[in-house]
């Protein structure tokens, strides 16, 4: 059971308003919004909306970060393979000029 938190009076949850926290009878009586309770909700909620927001950003720009990233590694995998065969066949050549002039 909870209180009522206009009259004190002892209600039911489901009785309650959610946001004034007041019965049935103070709330037909016109109880205003008690304004910590309504105004804690809100702000949870705007909270709660912000963090939320906050982290799917987040998750999202560290998703692209990492395709990104990803995509940076595999260039330079290409880069750094192609820079190999470069070296190799640099070599080959100058292996092959090597044998090809005589020596001085
Ligand atoms: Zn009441």
């Amino acid at each position: 059971m909870a209180k009522c938190t206009q009259c004190g009076k002892e209600v039911s949850f489901l009785q309650r308003d959610v946001l004034t926290g007041a019965c049935r009878q103070c709330e037909r009586a016109g109880a205003r919004p008690a304004s910590l309770g309504c105004g804690t909700l809100i702000l949870i909620a705007i909270v709660v909306g912000l963090v939320t927001n906050s982290i799917r950003n987040d998750v999202s720009a560290m998703h692209r970060d990492m395709s990104e990233l990803e995509a940076a590694v595999e260039r330079l995998e290409r880069t750094s393979t192609q820079q190999l065969e470069e070296i190799r066949a640099l070599r080959e050549a100058l292996e092959v000029r090597g044998t090809d002039t005589p020596q001085q």
